[in-house]
């Protein structure tokens, strides 16, 4: 079960959606529903920050 939003997402952003804090308001996601910005933990912007990577590691370094 894929609950991470897309390895595009700021890796600092919300842990439920991924968006920054900046311009995130209320957001809607089926896992967290309404919600406000929450801050990622350590783990969670490591992992994007890691699958980021990965998903860059096709193209020419
Ligand atoms: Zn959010």
């Amino acid at each position: 079960m894929n609950a991470e939003p897309s390895p595009a997402v700021d890796p600092g952003g919300c842990a439920h959606c991924g968006l920054p804090e900046r311009g995130h308001a209320r957001q809607w996601t089926e896992q967290a529903g309404w919600h406000a910005w929450v801050h990622p933990s350590p783990e969670q912007t490591h992992r994007r920050l890691r699958e980021r990577r990965a998903a860059r590691s096709d193209a020419p370094a």
